[in-house]
C-alpha cells in the first residue's frame, strides 16, 4: 500500500496559498479596511454564523456605532436590537463590556497582541489570533473549523478535533510554520486564505480537490480519502423540549418578561412560559409558569401559535396560549422585569428568534379588534 507522507509546511506552501487567496478571495466588508474595531466587530459576529448571514449585521452595526467610543457608550438594550436574529447573544454582552473596558482601563486602543487581547471579555484564542494577525500582522494562527479540516486532511490527522489537545497541536505546528517564514510575510493574510480556503474549496462534503492550491502536497488527496477528515467524536443526541408561553392582554398591552442577564439569551425579552412538566398539559405548564414567573393567576384559552428552533444544544417547540387574567399586579419572580407593552413597542426591543416567530399570529386578533 502506497505510504502517503504529508508534505512539509514551508515557504513554498505558504507562497502557493497566498497566490491562491489573492487571486480567489471573496470580497467583504470587513476586509476593506481591516482596523482593529472593524475586525473584531466582523471575527465576533462570524463566531458560529456564515459569512453572507453577518455581512447585514456588520453594516446596520457599523452604522449605529462607527467606533469603539461610540459602542462604549451604548445601552445594552439597543446593542442587543442589533443583535437580533443573529443568536449567541452573550457575544454582544461580551462586546459591549469589552468596548467599555477598553475605554476605561486601556486608552481606548485596543492591546496589539495576541495575548494582551485574549484578556478581553468574549475573545477567546481564536477571536484574539484573528485580530492579532489581521489587524495587528502578529504572526499567530488562527484555529478555527475550517483550518482544522483543511489541516486534517493535507496531514491525514486522524485525531479528534473535538479535543483542546488535537486543537492545541495544530496550534503549536502552525504556529512553527509561521515562525520560519519570512518576516514580511502578511500573517493576517495568510490566516484568512487557510480560512477562506476551508470555506470555499476544502468543504466538508466534495472538496474540490482539483482547484486547490495545496493539491500536489496534501496526503488526503493523494489517498483519495479527504472526506475521512477531520475526525470527529460523534454528537450526543440533542434534546428536545415543549415550552409553552401565555399571551397576556391588558388594556391594549402585552405581558412580557425579560430573562435574567446570566441566562441563556440573557436580558432579551420573551413572552411569560417555560418548559413542560412530566404529566403536564401545556395548558397547564402555562398556568404555572406564569403564576411562577409573575404571580398572576391566569385562566388558559386557545393555542394561538406553534413554532420550532433549534439551538446549538437542544430544540424547542414553542406553543403560545391566549391567557385571561384581569387583576393582578405582575411581577417579575424569576425574570429581570416584567412591562405590558403596546404592540408598536415591540419593534424596539429585543427578543429571541423563536418568540419573533409568534408575533405574527399573536398580533393578529389586535388587528381585528
Ligand atoms: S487537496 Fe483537497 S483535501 Fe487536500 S487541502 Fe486541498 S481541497 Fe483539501
Amino acid at each position: 500500500m502506497p505510504h502517503h507522507s504529508p508534505s512539509k509546511l514551508d515557504a513554498a506552501a505558504a507562497t502557493r496559498l497566498l497566490a491562491w487567496y489573492h487571486a480567489h478571495r471573496r470580497a467583504m466588508p470587513w476586509r476593506e479596511q481591516p482596523t482593529p474595531y472593524r475586525v473584531w466587530l466582523s471575527e465576533i459576529m462570524l463566531q458560529q454564523t456564515q459569512v453572507a448571514t453577518v455581512i447585514p449585521y456588520f453594516e446596520r452595526f457599523l452604522a449605529r456605532f462607527p467606533d469603539l467610543p461610540a459602542l462604549a457608550a451604548a445601552d445594552e438594550q439597543a446593542v442587543l436590537k442589533l443583535w437580533e436574529g443573529l443568536g449567541y447573544y452573550s457575544r454582544a454582552r461580551n462586546l459591549l463590556k469589552a468596548a467599555r473596558q477598553l475605554m476605561a482601563k486601556h486608552g481606548s486602543q485596543f492591546p496589539e497582541t495576541f495575548d494582551g487581547l485574549r484578556t478581553l471579555p468574549g475573545i477567546g484564542d481564536y477571536t484574539a489570533a484573528a485580530v492579532a494577525s489581521i489587524a495587528f500582522g502578529e504572526a499567530v494562527p488562527v484555529v478555527d473549523g475550517n483550518v482544522l479540516r483543511v489541516y486534517t486532511r493535507r496531514h491525514v490527522l486522524a485525531d479528534d478535533i473535538t479535543r483542546p489537545q488535537t486543537r492545541a497541536a495544530v496550534f503549536a505546528t502552525l504556529q512553527a510554520w509561521f515562525k520560519h517564514l519570512p518576516s514580511t510575510t502578511v500573517f493576517g493574510d495568510l490566516n484568512q486564505a487557510l480560512m477562506e480556503l476551508g470555506a470555499m474549496v476544502c468543504t466538508p462534503r466534495n472538496p474540490q480537490c482539483g482547484n486547490c492550491p495545496w493539491a500536489t502536497t496534501c496526503a488526503a488527496r493523494a489517498a483519495g480519502t479527504p472526506e475521512a477528515y477531520p475526525v470527529k467524536r460523534a454528537k450526543a443526541a440533542v434534546p428536545h423540549y415543549q415550552v409553552a408561553v401565555g399571551v397576556v392582554w391588558r388594556q391594549g398591552k402585552l405581558l412580557i418578561a425579560q430573562r435574567r442577564p446570566e441566562q441563556m439569551l440573557g436580558s432579551l425579552w420573551e413572552l411569560p412560559g417555560g418548559k413542560q412538566q412530566p404529566g403536564e398539559t401545556l395548558a397547564a405548564t402555562v398556568r404555572r409558569e406564569l403564576r411562577e414567573e409573575t404571580g398572576l393567576v391566569v385562566k388558559v384559552g386557545a393555542e394561538l401559535a406553534t413554532v420550532r428552533h433549534a439551538y446549538s444544544h437542544f430544540r424547542i417547540t414553542l406553543t403560545a396560549f391566549t391567557c385571561h387574567c384581569p387583576s393582578g399586579r405582575a411581577r417579575p419572580l424569576a425574570s429581570a422585569a416584567v412591562r405590558w407593552v403596546r404592540p408598536a413597542e415591540l419593534a424596539q426591543l429585543p427578543f429571541p428568534t423563536a418568540t419573533r416567530k409568534l408575533f405574527p399570529a399573536i398580533l393578529l386578533p389586535i388587528d381585528g379588534a
